[in-house]
């Protein structure tokens, strides 16, 4: 399936195509079309499905096509809740990314910050706004914002959101929503007391429901090195070097490591280019297309700038550096082994990435390999021993198949068995390596 066979607007495939997205994720294929016709949709989905999109795409679509308030002072149409600040910021900037060329505006509220910036861009006129629910109900008592022109709304991470102890507070926005509205209702997992709030605020929704992403992890073969941040460098040229790593997206924190990265790269011989929120869309829209065609072998990116990035058969992904959210982790190394695929993710842990390491393992459920045989290991005593893993509680619409349908393989249950899983090359051939040894 296309994003064409979709129906959508010109404006959004367009942006879609700028983005790199070329087919709608198993979530996206499912929703956009019973949301598109109006309908309430229940959504079994975690972060990293491409679940936003989901339901940002048709939002867009839908308020594009009833056509555009004017005015600093016209009501926003749309609602989207979300539990964290980091998750209302992504969000917002996947609004700008589908809605790039469109006239519909949207903002992101939420608390820990001075609320002056949000009130003035509020009252500069907005359609769309996306919020955790403490800062908006403070708006709210405060007369910014009025929910009373609302007709789609959205409550994302709805388990999360429980968890956390918003169940009041999201209670006191619902009751604030027109009655007549189209609510996207997403959650992760569907314990009983999610279930009820959901049948308390959709009305016949569509039911839809994919794969955790966990299952992304577990097509990923996966390593880790123990490596003092000092070195991290010296491993990514050594392993670059020896290893048959054809094609390599590199993930650092910053923009200026990006940018160290490549330098120290080019100055082995190694080409690679950097992209990040620096560049302009030219230079970054080059790098990308040099590193498709191949020309260059590396690219080396932070989290904002690789969203949506799509290289087919990229073989390997390499976390210079640990994501302190989890769920990055799994959006990194979903760049490769897409489709089914077997793709490679390298880790570098250094000193203070490993409590990092801890939260990742956890999410995924798994325990990722140890490479212990290589050239830089961390000093004696850095390295912490590594800690049970437990698996989060199964998703109640998982079904043990991945998403296009085949039965998943046993690799996860080898990895978290300590045993040992060959590695392979990018045409699926074995690659034996007395270098990169995955042993424990
Ligand atoms: P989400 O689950 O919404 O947080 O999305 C996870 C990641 O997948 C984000 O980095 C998105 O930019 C990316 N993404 C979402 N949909 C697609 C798509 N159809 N094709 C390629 N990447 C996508």
């Amino acid at each position: 399936m296309t994003f064409q066979d979709l129906n959508l607007i010109e404006p959004i495939q367009r942006a879609l195509k700028t983005a790199g997205y070329k087919n709608p994720t198993p979530i996206q294929a499912q929703s956009i079309p019973t949301a598109l016709q109006g309908r309430d949709l229940l959504a079994c989905a975690q972060t990293g499905t491409g679940k936003t999109a989901a339901f940002a795409i048709p939002i867009l679509q839908l308020m594009q096509s009833q056509g555009r308030n004017e005015g600093r002072n016209r009501p926003a149409r749309a609602l989207i809740l979300a539990p964290t600040r980091e998750l209302a910021i992504q969000i917002g900037e996947s609004f700008d990314a589908y809605g790039k060329f469109l006239e519909l505006r949207h903002t992101v509220i939420f608390g820990g910050v001075s609320q002056h910036a949000q009130t003035r861009n509020l009252q500069s006129g907005i359609d769309i706004i996306i919020a955790t629910p403490g800062r908006l109900l403070d708006l709210m008592n405060q007369g910014f914002i009025k929910l009373d022109k609302i007709e789609f709304f959205v409550l994302d991470e709805a388990d999360r959101m429980l968890d956390m102890g918003f169940i009041h507070d999201v209670k006191r926005v619902i009751r604030q929503l027109p009655a007549r509205r189209q609510t996207l209702f997403f959650s992760a997992t569907m314990p009983p007391v999610v279930a009820e709030l959901a049948n308390g605020i959709l009305t016949r929704p569509e039911k839809v429901a994919v794969d955790p992403v966990s299952s992304t992890a577990e097509r990923v073969e996966q390593a880790v090195f123990f490596v003092s941040k000092n070195q991290k460098r010296d491993l990514l040229i050594h392993l670059l070097k020896t290893e048959d790593i054809p094609t390599a997206l590199v993930f650092t924190r910053t923009k200026h490591g990006a940018n160290r990265v490549v330098k120290e790269l080019d100055k082995k011989g190694i080409k690679a280019e950097a992209i990040h929120g620096n560049k302009s869309q030219n230079a970054r829209q080059q790098a990308l297309s040099n590193f498709k065609a191949r020309r260059t072998r590396v690219l080396v990116a932070t989290d904002i700038a690789a969203r949506g990035i799509d290289v087919e058969d990229l073989t390997h992904v390499i976390n210079y550096d640990l994501p302190n959210i989890s769920e990055t982790y799994v959006h990194r190394i979903g760049r490769t082994g897409r489709a089914g695929a077997s793709g490679i993710a390298l880790s570098f842990c250094d000193e203070e990435e490993q409590a990092y390491l801890r939260d990742i393992q956890k999410l995924i459920g798994q325990r990722i390999h140890v490479v212990k045989n290589h050239p830089f290991p961390m000093e004696e005593g850095q390295a912490a021993t590594q800690p049970a893993i437990t698996r989060p509680a199964a998703n109640g619409y998982r079904n043990g198949r991945d998403n296009n349908g085949s039965q998943r393989n046993n690799w996860s249950n080898s990895q978290s068995n300590n045993r040992r899983r060959p590695k392979r090359s990018s045409t699926g051939a074995p690659v034996t390596s007395d270098r990169v040894d995955t042993r424990r």
